[in-house]
C-alpha cells in the first residue's frame, strides 16, 4: 500500500480547521467520491472514498484528532506494540482498523438521503445493526505528579465497563440452551417495507421490533445477566505511563473498552493524563525550569551551588563571579525525555539574587565598609533601611 497521506491534506483543510470546516470538507468529498456516484470509475472512487472517510473519522473525533496531531499516523515511537518497554497494551495513537465499510455516517445520514433519495440503507446498514461491531471506547482522566511524569509510572485504575457474562459465555441464553434465529426478520435484525408513492416505490427499512435488531430471540435468558450476555464490572487496569508524558496527553490501551457486539472487537481505553503542578519545577517543552535563590555574596564572588534535580538527586554547578540576578544556566540532558524521539530536554535554572532583609551588626559594618570602597554614600544607621 502507498504511504498514507496526511489526514488534513486528504480533506483539503488546514491544521487549525474548525470541526465545522472539517465536516463541510468531508461532506463535499464524500459526495464526490461515493462509489455509487462514480459508476465509470468505481474502484478509484472507492479508494478515495475510504481515504476521505478514514481522515474524517480521525479528525472529527476530538480525542483521535489530538492523538493524530500529537503522534501522526505511526503513533508514538518506541512505546507501541509488544516489543516496546511497556509490553502488552502499548500505546496507540489512533485506531487504524476503525473503518468498516460505509458504516460510519452518524449524523451525516442527511447527505446520503438527499443524495440517494431514500436513505442510505441496504446491505451495509444492515451489517451495521446486525453484524459484528466494535465496542465503545472509554475515556478516563488520571492525575500524576510531576516526578511521575518525569520518570514514568505504572498505576492501577478502576474502571467501569461491561464484560462478557462468564455464566452464559456472552450468549445471554441460559446455559444448555441457545438463542434462536428471530422468526420475524429471519435473523437479519431488520424488516423491509415497500410502499407505493407518487414518486414510485419507496423501500424503508426498520429495526426488527421482535428482536430489537439483534436477529436472535432468547427464550430462556441467562439468570446472571438476564439475557444481556454482559455484566457490569469494575476491573482494575494497570496503566503504564511513559516517562516524559506531558499534561493533557493521552495513553491508549487497545481492547480495554466496552466489549464488541457479535464478535466485534473490544473498544479502547483512553487515559488522559493530568500532571500536578510542582512547587519548584515547571516544564517548558522537554526542558525543566527552576528558580534558584542565591545571596549577594554568591552573586558577587561566584559560588558552587547544589541544584536539586527532578529525580531527587543534586547537581553541583559553579556560577561565575559577578552573576546578575535573572541569569540562566543550563544543565544539559537533565530535562524530560521525549516521548516520540530519543532526545532529552535540559534543566534550566534562573538565579535570583536575594537582598538580605536582616543583617547582624557585623554584617552591617562589613557592608558599610564595602559601600565606602564603592564610593557610595554609606547607609544611614537606622533600622529598617534594609528590611
Ligand atoms: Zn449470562
Ligand atoms: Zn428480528
Amino acid at each position: 500500500m502507498a504511504e498514507k497521506r496526511d489526514y488534513y491534506e486528504v480533506l483539503g483543510v488546514n491544521k487549525n480547521a474548525t470541526d465545522d470546516e472539517i465536516k463541510k470538507a468531508y461532506r463535499k468529498l464524500a459526495k464526490k467520491y461515493h462509489p455509487d456516484a462514480n459508476p465509470d470509475n468505481k474502484e478509484a472512487a472507492e479508494a478515495k472514498f475510504k481515504e476521505v472517510n478514514e481522515a474524517y473519522e480521525n479528525l472529527s473525533d476530538p480525542q483521535k484528532r489530538k492523538m493524530y496531531d500529537q503522534f501522526g499516523h505511526g503513533g508514538p515511537q518506541g512505546f507501541g506494540g509488544q516489543g516496546g518497554p511497556f509490553g502488552q497494551g502499548g500505546y496507540y495513537s489512533y485506531s487504524s482498523s476503525g473503518f468498516d465499510g460505509f458504516s460510519d455516517f452518524g449524523d451525516l445520514g442527511d447527505i446520503f438521503s438527499s443524495f440517494f433519495g431514500g436513505g442510505f440503507g441496504g446491505r451495509n446498514s444492515q451489517n451495521r445493526r446486525n453484524g459484528p461491531s466494535k465496542g465503545a471506547d472509554l475515556n478516563v482522566r488520571m492525575e500524576i505528579t510531576f516526578e511521575q511524569a518525569f520518570s514514568g509510572v505504572e498505576k492501577e485504575i478502576v474502571i467501569t465497563r461491561d464484560e462478557e457474562c462468564t455464566h452464559c459465555h456472552g450468549t445471554g441464553a441460559k446455559p444448555g440452551t441457545s438463542p434462536i434465529k428471530c422468526p420475524t426478520c429471519h435473523g437479519t435484525g431488520q424488516v423491509t417495507q415497500v410502499q407505493n408513492t407518487i414518486l414510485g416505490q419507496m423501500q424503508t427499512t426498520r429495526t426488527c421490533s421482535a428482536c430489537h435488531g439483534t436477529g436472535e430471540i432468547i427464550n430462556e435468558p441467562c439468570e446472571y445477566c438476564h439475557g444481556k450476555g454482559t455484566v457490569r464490572k469494575q476491573p482494575k487496569i494497570k496503566v503504564k505511563i511513559p516517562a516524559g508524558i506531558d499534561d493533557n496527553q493521552t495513553v491508549v490501551l487497545r481492547g480495554e473498552g466496552e466489549p464488541g457486539k457479535k464478535g466485534g472487537a473490544k473498544g479502547d481505553l483512553y487515559i488522559t493524563v493530568k500532571v500536578k503542578k510542582h512547587s519548584i519545577f515547571t516544564r517548558k517543552g522537554n526542558n525543566v525550569l527552576c528558580e534558584i535563590p542565591i545571596t549577594i555574596t554568591q552573586a558577587s564572588l561566584g559560588a558552587e551551588l547544589e541544584i536539586p534535580m527532578v529525580g531527587g538527586s543534586k547537581e553541583k554547578y559553579k556560577i561565575p563571579e559577578g552573576t546578575q540576578t535573572g541569569s540562566k544556566f543550563n544543565i544539559r540532558n537533565r530535562g524530560f525525555r521525549s516521548i516520540n524521539s530519543n532526545s532529552i530536554g535540559d534543566f534550566i535554572f534562573t538565579v535570583i539574587v536575594q537582598t538580605p532583609k536582616r543583617l547582624s551588626k557585623e554584617q552591617r559594618e562589613l557592608l558599610t565598609q564595602l559601600a565606602k570602597t564603592m564610593n557610595e554614600q554609606p547607609p544611614v544607621k537606622k533600622r529598617g533601611l534594609f528590611g
